[in-house]
């Protein structure tokens, strides 16, 4: 599936804070919180099939987080691993690819197939509409992004300053302005 189907389809979860937790659950996707060391942000395991192992119904489809990180990083990494599953899980109608599949992310994230899932989670959770639309009520005529704008809607979105003023530059077309 891609970004444009997968926000037509979960457009009640949009408004922002944009509800990933929502999203997750219309899918069945179990999230687990652990404590793990810095370098392993998040991991999804789906099959089609309930692993004998274990009894509860719901559990063959789950992401693991890690709460040690900042709860703004939890969220672009239940993003992220939301991407893996619609972009990469799923295909086009939304039917499985692989009975199973799974994924880890730890160390860096910076190959282009992060950077894919990357994208995906960034759309997600800051949707360009909406951020479209609240750079037309505030500042649509002025030149430069100011901080405090920067600061609000990442409170609004709830996600980390960096990604909001990341996001910003991106929508805007403004590189290396503050
Ligand atoms: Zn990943």
């Amino acid at each position: 599936m891609n970004i444009e189907k997968v926000k037509k389809e979960h457009i009640e979860f949009l408004t922002p804070p944009v509800d990933l937790i929502g999203i997750a659950k219309k899918h069945d996707i179990t999230i687990f919180y652990g404590k793990y060391s810095d370098d392993f942000s998040g991991a999804i395991y789906v099959s089609d099939k309930t692993p004998q192992i274990i009894k509860e119904e719901n559990y063959f489809k789950f992401i693991i987080l890690n709460s040690n990180h900042a709860v703004t990083r939890q969220r672009f990494t239940l993003a992220h691993e939301l991407g893996h599953y619609f972009l990469d899980y799923l295909d086009e109608s939304g039917q499985y690819r692989e009975s199973i599949y799974e994924h880890r992310d730890s160390g860096n994230r910076l190959d282009k197939d992060e950077f894919r899932i990357n994208n995906f989670a960034a759309e997600l959770i800051m949707p360009s509409e909406s951020l479209f639309k609240e750079l037309n009520n505030n500042f649509f005529k002025v030149t430069e992004i100011d901080l405090e704008l920067v600061r609000d809607l990442a409170k609004i979105y709830q996600v980390s300053f960096d990604a909001m003023r990341n996001r910003l530059r991106w929508i805007r077309g403004f590189y290396g302005q503050f």
